[in-house]
């Protein structure tokens, strides 16, 4: 594993830019395995919050308040009440409502309402997005419940059996405003440059073989050097046992060949595991299918390998500004300008050292 402190005593590996095999860089033999990932389209995520559950069932995290007063705090962030990563929130689904005044945006900018999706939503179950009442979708044989009360024998289009089907899903319009609710699942980037890893002066943070990173509980000295070297503000020490936690990917699942627990439980499939390069390529495809649909708001967030962590290997399609979602815009890995600053350091250290040498001489020779 590399940190700071391997960084100049000559074993560095690298701390700033692409990498395409972060286990590789970590010392694992060309023989581990692939790199896998999380892709979260936040897109149809639902907020049910089933992924936060199945991982503090399968991982024993305990619940985030301090006493059971607090177990079911209202945060005043709408159905969230978890509120943020942390030590004992290792999945954070964030609910956030976007609330505007009727006819004064037409989608997250300000854009035209996509054209296509006339039955109130786009096919591929991606709610509708912005303002302005839609059209009732129809219920017709192929889309009409079987049995009492139906009449088809095809699959049922929940969305039609709401009493106003135009006000469906996160779109919920009426006379003076419009409201928009955007839910995503969060969680720990495992970035290719992982600050947190690369500050831990225990090494109770480690590269994976799968190119994750995971904390060993029984090294970690509860120090949390690793609490601020995270831009994304996600591992934290949980005061309870003084120790730091976040999201392991399920690595005692990964090492048993099973998908993470959160994953697993997430019934729209807003959560993807797999191999990374296969994620980012149906994480490219969905960002074109939805651009092509005119959802223009659409963007990948943590995919580009050449961003300030060298991209992450759990990464977002959001609809709106990362921001929105309390995701920093550009974040950078703390250790990128270390090389920079020693170099400048031991400059400085030379013209010092120069400078005192040249007062000696010139004192001599009075
Ligand atoms: S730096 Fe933060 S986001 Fe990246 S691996 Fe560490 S805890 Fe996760
Ligand atoms: S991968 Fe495992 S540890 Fe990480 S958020 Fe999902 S369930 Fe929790
Ligand atoms: S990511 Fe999946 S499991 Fe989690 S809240 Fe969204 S839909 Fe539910």
């Amino acid at each position: 594993m590399t940190n700071v402190f391997d960084a100049f005593s000559g074993t560095a590996n690298s701390l700033y830019g692409e990498l395409p095999d972060p286990a590789a860089d970590a010392g694992f033999d060309p023989s581990h395995p692939k790199r896998v990932g999380f892709f979260t389209d936040t897109s149809v995520c639902i907020g049910c919050k089933a992924c936060e559950v199945a991982c503090k069932e399968w991982n024993l995290v305990p619940d985030d308040g301090t006493d059971a007063s607090d177990l079911y705090r209202l945060t005043g962030m709408s159905y969230d009440n978890t509120g943020d990563l942390g030590a004992s929130t290792w999945r954070h689904v964030a609910f956030i409502e976007d609330v505007r005044p009727h006819g004064s945006a037409t989608t997250a900018h300000g854009g035209a309402v996509p054209a296509e999706p006339t039955t109130g939503h786009i096919p591929s179950g991606l709610p509708a997005l912005g303002g302005g009442a839609l059209p009732k979708a129809p219920r017709d044989a192929a889309t009409a419940p079987p049995g009492p009360g139906g009449t088809g024998t095809g699959t049922v289009d929940l969305l039609t059996l709401l009493p106003d089907a135009g006000a469906h899903g996160q779109q919920t319009p009426d006379d003076e405003r419009d409201v928009r609710w955007l839910m995503a699942s969060d969680v720990c980037k495992h970035c290719t440059h992982a600050g947190c890893l690369d500050n831990c002066p225990t090494g109770a943070l480690f590269r994976t073989e799968f190119g994750t990173v995971v904390v060993q509980d029984d090294i970690c000295n509860g120090c949390g050097y690793c609490v601020p070297s995270c831009p994304y503000g996600v591992i934290d020490v949980r005061g309870s046992d003084g120790g730091a936690h976040k999201c392991t990917l399920c690595y005692d699942r990964l090492g048993s060949g099973l998908e993470p627990a959160c994953a697993k439980a997430c019934p729209t499939q807003s959560i993807q595991f797999g191999d990374l390069d296969e994620l980012q390529a149906a994480a490219d495809a969905r960002l074109a299918e939805l651009h092509g649909r005119g959802v223009n708001e659409a963007r990948l967030y943590g995919r580009d390998e050449n961003d300030g962590v060298g991209g992450d290997g759990a990464f977002f399609l959001l609809l709106d500004e990362p921001e929105v979602y309390g995701l920093p815009p550009d974040p950078i890995v703390t250790t990128r300008d270390l090389p920079e600053m020693w170099r400048n350091a031991a400059l400085t250290a030379v013209g010092l050292g120069a400078a005192a040498l040249a007062a000696f001489w010139k004192g001599g020779r009075r």
